[in-house]
């Protein structure tokens, strides 16, 4: 079943989804060649921490992190380390999640570290173009397909993988609530509402579709080896324009 948020829930996500974006304004300063993807949730769970939330993620089906950190061709779920140090050249999606006044706000950004190749440029400009198209089908009256298509139309044009076993979903009391949102046609004319809220989130690669699991049972990466960008926002259906939930507040 999918819920339909009240003026009250959709208060405290807009609050939760504040302080995840607070994180990523850290991360974007923090994500530079010699720091270590440990240091990096060091600050968020600091950061989350300083404003009264809690990191959602932290012990989630027993996640040790309060970020998923994945570089290159680690596609979602990477586990924060000591030992992984950013280095000149890599892209790295970071996950974040928040909960404050029991509602969760989900927002995963991709940044490069340093820089990048135009191939890695491309990626990361084109998944987080796929995102925006499909926040722009979060409409009353449109259909969960429509967002799906949405993001499959743009990474078809430009060739690139579609990571097709991860993908959006509800969100609000529990991280992942109804419905699942695929990046891709599925056939899903469940219609959209006035209350929903969806995080949406493009995972694209530069080769092929298919992925495989680490042995640590988290990391997930593009079997290929080639890399994979990711970006995510919790996103909230109203009687107009879609609302971003994990922006910065004024
Ligand atoms: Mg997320
Ligand atoms: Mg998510």
């Amino acid at each position: 079943m999918i819920n339909r948020k009240s003026k009250d829930e959709i208060k405290r996500m807009r609050h939760a989804g504040h302080i995840v974006a607070l994180v990523h304004q850290e991360m974007k300063k923090a994500v530079v060649p010699g720091i270590s993807t440990k240091e990096l949730d060091d600050i968020a769970m600091r950061v989350i921490k300083e404003n009264k939330a809690v990191p959602t993620f932290l012990g989630y089906n027993g996640f040790p992190a309060s970020i998923c950190t994945s570089i290159n061709e680690k596609i979602v779920h990477g586990i924060p380390s000591k030992d992984e140090i950013l280095k000149e050249g890599d892209i790295i999606a970071i996950d974040v999640g928040a909960t404050y006044g029991g509602m969760v706000g989900d927002s995963a950004w991709s940044y490069a570290v340093g820089e990048i190749s135009p191939e890695k440029q491309r990626l990361m400009r084109v998944t987080e173009e796929a995102l925006y198209a499909g926040i722009s089908k979060m409409r009353a009256g449109n259909v969960l397909d429509d967002i799906s298509g949405a993001i499959e139309d743009v990474a078809n044009r430009e060739k690139l993988g579609i990571v097709r076993n991860y993908g959006g979903h509800g969100v609000g009391h529990q991280m992942h609530e109804d419905p699942f949102l695929f990046n891709y046609r599925v056939g899903n004319h469940t219609k959209i509402k006035t209350g929903y809220v969806i995080a949406i989130e493009p995972m694209l690669n530069l080769g092929g579709d298919d992925v495989v699991v680490l042995d640590d049972q988290w990391s997930v990466l593009t079997k290929d080896g080639q890399p994979s960008a990711h970006f995510e926002h919790t996103v909230l259906c109203t009687d107009d324009e879609p609302i971003l939930m994990t922006t910065l507040m004024d």
